[in-house]
């Protein structure tokens, strides 16, 4: 496994470091896991009402949750938390009781464990990192510094045009278009806004049309309550859908564009729905899309939940609250 910090992330430890040279400090790291790659995208202080002491620090967690919020936003893909850092008194680079439980803690939280780095200054500037897994066992992993090391997928910042429309389809809900005929929201925007919220519900098992069994009675119970929600919702944003009933799959086609179509099938031997489009299946459950929607436009009034915190994602607010509480060295 190998740790690649941007250029970006690798300065912020260092301003930290050296602006709280006399104490402790430390930070979250945020970024993406790729198999054994792992890139730290950004590193985030501790907060300005976190306790600074020789041998002790606490991160303020208000601060933490809402800077990786803002933060998370202006990335294309999700940031996740992958880990934390702190500075360690002389040359002692190893954990001490309290850190191996909060690292336990953050171990535990991923499949794939998390990273915890130690920071020391003896006197010259020297990270450790550590990969944590669970049950807590440490390993030592390189690291390296690079923006050019990191795929381009991983450094890509929020697509401005998809910024834009939701300003947009914000504005015209908010100030009425005096056509209240037309879709509130863009099903491009919608659909976008699912495809980023999608590859990590992605059913893995081979599922394909060919081998689905027809819908019997039960399935199509099951489909339609699950997507009763959804569909009102569809309506209720004046998107045209037409909801048809096929052999294997309920289908919801738009009516403004027939070529967009959804459809919805039952998780073969499960009793859970999946939906389907651009030729995957993906997990679905009651009110999926309403609220995928209403977070994206929540988000860019108040910023709370793109991180996808809520969903998908490794991170949520709980998570981070749980996580953060305090480090401690003695
Ligand atoms: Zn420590």
């Amino acid at each position: 496994m190998q740790v690649i910090f941007s250029q970006r992330a690798f300065v912020s430890v260092l301003a930290e470091t050296a602006e709280k040279i006399q104490t402790e400090t430390g930070g979250i790291f945020l970024g993406y896991r790729n198999g054994e790659s792992w890139y730290i995208v950004e590193a985030i202080d501790p907060g300005p009402k976190s306790t600074f002491q020789v041998a002790y620090f606490e991160y303020d967690t208000k601060y933490v949750n809402h800077l990786s919020l803002k933060i998370a936003r202006l990335y294309n893909k999700p940031l996740e938390l992958l880990g934390l850092w702190h500075r360690h008194p002389g040359s002692f680079d190893q954990f001490s009781g309290t850190d191996d439980g909060t690292n336990a803690q953050y171990a535990s939280l991923n499949a794939n464990g998390a990273i915890s780095a130690l920071v020391n200054i003896d006197p010259e500037f020297r990270l450790t990192v550590f990969h944590v897994t669970a049950p807590l066992s440490y390993r030592r992993v390189p690291y390296r510094v690079g923006d050019d090391l990191i795929p381009e997928q991983f450094r890509k910042l929020c697509d401005t045009q998809r910024l834009l429309d939701y300003t947009s389809a914000k504005t015209s809900s908010i100030w009425g278009t005096g056509k209240p005929q037309k879709p509130k929201y863009k099903y491009d925007v919608m659909l976008n806004e699912i495809i980023k919220n999608l590859d990590l519900i992605e059913i893995t098992n081979n599922i394909n049309e060919e081998t689905l069994p027809d819908l019997t009675d039960e399935d199509i119970a099951l489909i339609l309550e699950q997507t009763e929600k959804d569909l009102e919702y569809f309506g209720e944003c004046y998107m045209d859908f037409k909801v048809s009933l096929q052999e294997k799959v309920l289908q919801a086609q738009n009516q403004d564009n027939p070529r967009q179509i959804l459809q919805f099938a039952r998780v073969p031997g499960d009793t859970v729905c999946m939906f389907k489009f651009a030729e995957r299946f993906y997990y679905y459950k009651s009110g999926l899309f309403k609220g995928i929607i209403e977070d994206a436009i929540e988000s860019m009034k108040k910023i709370p939940k793109i991180f996808g915190f809520t969903r998908h994602f490794v991170i949520d607010k709980e998570f981070v609250e749980c996580c953060l509480k305090k480090i401690k060295n003695n």
